[in-house]
């Protein structure tokens, strides 16, 4: 198992990363922000768009979520923004894409807790993988608005509301 895998022997708070961890933190935040997955855009029946934006960085999402039924289908985004919004909003895609609805927003909710180390679901957090990797800004609050943003949107389109979210309003 890799070592981000086991985040609760080792707590991801950069004071505490150790080498290994913290160059892996950088490596993966910089190549999902270099070349995200799943960019691009989706249209058409069923397409939720959900515009989302974080002032107090300027990061900017344009969500896309296909919705077959129960099931998200298709996920893509485009946008810009720091390395931290751009990185979650790609690991986000690779985990939401082809998981039901229900599992989807259970995911955005063990998400937070993991950004805001407040509603922590221990038990839930080994299936998120690398979004693990990004604990550490819970003790930065500007960063976590940035790891937030597209998982904003991501729950406002889950709903079919399609529109504009902002980090700047309680979750
Ligand atoms: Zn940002």
């Amino acid at each position: 198992m890799p070592s981000w895998a086991a985040p609760h022997k080792q707590r991801l708070s950069p004071a505490l990363m150790n080498d290994e961890l913290r160059e892996l933190y950088q490596s993966v935040i910089l190549d999902h922000s270099r070349k995200p997955r799943n960019f691009g855009e989706l249209h058409g029946e069923g397409c939720v768009h959900v515009h989302g934006d974080n002032p107090s960085c300027g990061d900017e999402i344009d969500l896309f979520v296909k919705l077959d039924g129960d099931r998200v289908t298709d996920i893509k985004f485009s946008g810009q923004g720091c390395a931290i919004s751009q990185a979650s909003a790609s690991m986000m895609t690779q985990k939401i894409k082809g998981k039901a609805r229900a599992e989807a927003s259970a995911m955005a909710g063990v998400f937070r807790g993991i950004i805001t180390g407040k509603d922590r679901q221990p038990e839930a957090e080994d299936e998120m993988g690398e979004l693990q990797l990004l604990e550490g800004v819970q003790h930065f609050p500007q960063r976590v608005k940035c790891a937030a943003l597209a998982w904003r949107a991501l729950e406002q389109a889950l709903a079919e509301n399609a529109g504009d979210v902002t980090t700047e309003e309680p979750a």
